[in-house]
């Protein structure tokens, strides 16, 4: 008999790096010192470091009729929302997706929801989920919390170039050991780093997958798209990378997590969505059959407003172009601070990662203490195991050159 209050389970648990609370912390030195900065927030800001807001959500949403605001949001999602989610994030490629998958949409409670219920049904106990050595550090507590590990693989080689060899060689490793391949990429705009992967290196992914899949060894593709909406180009160009999709052996399930966070600016209101693609009925049918009564079990449904106000947006031409002229004038804030960033860096000899798109640059470190002499300088990043990441997605322009200096000296 136990005598401890929480199940044996639970008992190691403990939040090692918590990227919300390190922000809060951040938030609170800011409101007694001005002059500190705060990058470690994975959130848009204007300027003047208020959240940017997106004019076709915060009118729509203000519109909504009681019944689109209050009710319970069906499980399966509303047809504009799930249909929408389809054509939103396969954009050009959609008619070969749909021609050439099996496509299922289950609305979750953000992309945190798709990635938890994806790592919890398609592994067993015990089992390690394989992703890069630099990742959102909540990856690993979704893992354990589902009675899971993760294991990695160098994200970069010696030119930091992709680390295709490294992955291929731990997929490898990771299948033969466990008779299973899990493996969860965030990309395009891969937080913590700002790496976009070229469709000619899913290819090469992918076919790394199909070999282990085609040894009868059950392969899972969770892909993280979290930021897609925020690389630097057009965003119908962003979604080529699912033309390499179609190469996929029937036997494999794709998952795609899209979050409605970052791309609607509506963090708080916690909408997402698993999207499973498989060539095979099966693998599909189960797909829907577990990830349904997932969502029944684990959080019943999501958000009816965020559902509401997507799905019309996605189900309004004229709305949809105007949101999306929106995103590209959110798109070129970003753009003006990476760029001013980057000149400082090269003028100072700070060495960065290089950067696709999305809310963060990275810089890797030797500094164990990079965090605490940050403070100390008044700059707020977050520290992870040989890498600070600094979210220039809540830092003014006025505030790069210091921020720069003080990274460079401290790093
Ligand atoms: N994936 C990555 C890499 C993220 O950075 C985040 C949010 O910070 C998410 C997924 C999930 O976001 P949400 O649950 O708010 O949709």
């Amino acid at each position: 008999m136990s005598s401890h209050i929480v199940g044996n389970h639970a008992l190691t648990k403990h939040m090692e790096s918590n990227i919300l609370k390190t922000s809060q912390d951040a938030k609170n030195a800011r409101i007694q010192n001005p002059m500190v900065i705060d990058a470690t927030v994975g959130q848009l800001n204007k300027e003047n470091g208020t959240l940017l807001r997106y004019l076709a959500v915060d009118r729509l949403l203000k519109e909504l009729t009681d019944q689109e605001m209050y009710v319970y949001a069906p499980v399966n999602g509303s047809k504009s929302y799930s249909d929408g989610v389809i054509d939103w994030v396969f954009g050009k490629h959609k008619e070969s997706i749909l021609k050439a998958f099996q496509v299922n949409v289950i609305p979750t409670t953000g992309g945190s929801g798709a990635l938890s219920n994806s790592i919890y049904n398609f592994n067993d106990f015990g089992q390690k989920v394989l992703i890069p050595n630099y990742y959102w550090t909540p990856y690993e507590n979704i893992a354990e919390e589902a009675n899971l590990g993760v294991e990695t693989f160098r994200m970069y080689d010696d030119e930091y170039r992709f680390n295709l060899d490294d992955f291929e060689r731990k997929a490898k490793e990771l299948a033969a050991r466990q008779g299973r391949l899990f493996f969860l990429m965030n990309d395009p705009c891969n937080n913590p780093t700002g790496l976009c992967l070229t469709t000619e290196q899913w290819r090469k992914m992918i076919a790394v997958l199909n070999e282990i899949a085609a040894g009868d060894i059950p392969v899972v593709l969770l892909h993280d798209i979290a930021y897609i909406d925020f690389q630097m180009k057009a965003e119908d160009q962003s979604r080529d990378i699912f033309a390499a999709y179609l190469d996929l052996d029937p036997r494999i399930l794709a998952v795609v997590a899209f979050s409605g966070s970052k791309t609607f600016s509506m963090y708080g209101f916690r909408i997402g969505a698993q999207i499973g693609l498989s060539k095979s009925k099966q693998v599909m049918d189960d797909f829907k059959r577990v990830g349904d009564y997932s969502v029944r079990a684990r959080f019943s449904s999501v958000s009816r407003p965020a559902m509401s106000v997507i799905g019309k947006i996605f189900a309004n031409p004229d709305l949809k172009t105007g949101f999306k002229a929106e995103l590209a004038e959110a798109r070129l804030i970003l753009e003006k601070r990476i760029a001013l960033f980057q000149s400082c860096a090269d003028r100072e000899g700070l060495k960065y990662l290089p950067y696709g798109g999305g809310f963060f640059i990275g810089v890797e470190t030797k500094n164990c203490r990079i965090f605490e002499d940050l403070v100390a300088d008044g700059v707020y990043v977050i520290a992870m195991p040989g890498l600070i990441r600094i979210a220039l997605s809540s830092v003014n322009l006025e505030d790069i050159p210091r921020l720069v200096s003080a990274i460079k000296k401290n790093v």
